[in-house]
């Protein structure tokens, strides 16, 4: 593990949010919503409407931004982020999870717990220096966001079809030569 478990969760679920608004855009219902809020791990307010759905959605652009700009471009953003959130990180112990931040009350707006932990799990990549662990996918058409959490450090493409639609490339270049 790279970062702690909180951390890695909320960049997972950070990126994945960003990425949906790659065409074509995979969070455009209700129902994209919740299935989003069920795979990663979301607890507390879940509205399951239209507000809510247009206030996530509002997210990607600053998510993106932040996760794909350098690291005093991203110090920026999380101050900002955090500053207009009134974050108040608290401990807390809930569910099957052990103690981790929160830093808005889960009562409130989903889209603002999302905004506040993904800039809380910045926190911990800039000040570990790890901005690194973060890129755009290495496939020439794709501008989806990379977060490599390997031990190694080989991620390079955002999905598993980025990965072997390369890698097909990759051979048939390989075969073309030979
Ligand atoms: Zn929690
Ligand atoms: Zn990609």
């Amino acid at each position: 593990m790279v970062f702690a478990h909180d951390v890695e969760m909320s960049l997972q679920a950070a990126v994945v949010l960003a990425n949906s608004a790659l065409e074509p855009d995979t969070m455009t219902s209700v129902e994209e919503l919740a299935e989003f809020f069920v795979e990663h791990g979301y607890t507390g307010r879940h509205d399951r409407d239209r507000a809510e759905l247009d206030a996530v959605r509002s997210l990607r652009p600053e998510l993106r931004a932040l996760l794909t700009t350098d690291r005093d471009g991203a110090v920026e953003i999380v101050n900002r982020m955090l500053a207009e959130e009134s974050a108040l990180p608290q401990l807390v112990r809930h569910d099957q999870f052990d103690w981790h931040f929160h830093a808005v009350d889960t009562a409130e707006p989903w889209a603002r717990r999302i905004r506040v932990e993904s800039a809380m799990a910045m926190v911990d990549v800039i000040r570990a220096d790890e901005m690194s662990r973060l890129s755009v996918c290495a496939d020439d058409d794709c501008d989806g966001v990379v977060l490599d959490l390997s031990r190694n450090r080989s991620r390079r493409f955002c999905s598993t079809a980025c990965g072997n639609r390369n890698a097909v490339a990759a051979y048939r270049a390989r075969q073309a030569q030979s």
